[in-house]
């Protein structure tokens, strides 16, 4: 097991006073930052949920999906447009029609969108129709495309590489911060270790270790982190739970029919039942979490 002092050591090759992370790391801003999307922080008090399909299937699909989540105390619609597939013959997402979709939905329910970008040519476009770029698993070591959303001043959720490790992580949003942009947030999404049962290992371990080094949020995926709906509930509390400012969830309204991610994507109605069990979670810990239907006070 590593010592206390080697993870001290760590920290001192990563953080405070040492020229290694220049604008992520705590040394160069102590308090943590909050990045504020359509009237919610990110990184504050408030645990925020960013939820939806993996891919725009439809405006039907999108917008009835966007409803939901935002029904069930969503504050942030998530889907992509182009989309990242590990075959060239599977499905490739819907592109344009598909940023024009998400801005539609974002027109009908309010919720601010967060869309992967892959092409550093689609920066103006991306950022016509989204709030938050997404930058993906698969990229987050594409340094000319951190470069290119380093230029513009839209947040970035950064998703770690599923082979990445934390500095590596730590080093790509340098990358976006050093063009300008310092509305970072990182992203945990699983990474690949030799477990076969998940479709990757949650690297819980990343978020307190995260939010030590750097000022910058921590959001969660647990659908991409388990590849199992049932997974969802129970990696989204232990989430909470270790620290983390937001979670990143993946909902379909017949995830059977996905075209993609279906075996991970939780039901409206289950994504419902388990925004209300996260409620006394973020709590516990002194966080505010706002799920309709919940008349409650908040708390916080
Ligand atoms: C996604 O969020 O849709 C996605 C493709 O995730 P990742 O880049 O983490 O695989
Ligand atoms: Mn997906």
């Amino acid at each position: 097991m590593i010592s206390e002092e080697r993870i001290r050591e760590r920290d001192e090759i990563l953080i405070p006073g040492q020229p290694a992370l220049k604008r992520a790391g705590r040394s160069a801003k102590p308090e943590n930052t909050v990045i504020a999307v359509n009237g919610v922080g990110i990184g504050g008090g408030e645990i925020v949920v960013m939820a939806g399909p993996c891919a725009v299937e439809g405006e039907e699909q999108l917008v009835s999906t966007a409803r939901a989540v935002k029904a069930s105390g969503a504050k942030i619609l998530r889907a992509g447009a182009f989309k990242p597939r590990t075959s060239p013959y599977s499905f490739q997402g819907s592109g344009i029609e598909g940023l024009k979709l998400l801005a539609m939905a974002r027109q009908e329910t309010g919720l601010a969108v967060v869309t992967e970008i892959m092409d550093p040519r689609h920066l103006d476009l991306t950022c016509r129709y989204a709030d938050i770029l997404q930058i993906g698993s698969r990229n987050m070591h594409n340094y000319s495309l951190l470069e290119e959303v380093g230029t513009s001043r839209k947040p970035v959720l950064l998703k770690r590489g599923m082979s990445s490790t934390i500095e590596e992580l730590l080093f790509a949003a340098e990358y976006v911060m050093r063009g300008g942009n310092s509305s970072v947030m990182f992203c945990e999404r699983g990474i690949r270790t030799f477990e076969t049962c998940t479709r990757n290992t949650m690297d819980l371990n990343a978020v307190p270790m995260l939010k030590r080094i750097s000022h910058l949020p921590v959001i969660v995926d647990p659908s991409h982190g388990t590849g199992h709906w049932w997974m969802v509930p129970p990696l989204s509390k232990a989430a909470i739970a270790v620290g983390a400012d937001g979670l990143l969830v993946e909902v379909h309204c017949d995830p059977e029919k996905a075209l993609s991610d279906g075996p991970q994507s939780l039901r409206p109605d289950r994504f419902d039942q388990m925004m209300r069990e996260l409620r006394p979670v973020a709590e516990a810990i002194g966080r505010s979490f706002h799920c309709p239907g919940d008349s409650r006070p908040d708390r916080s």
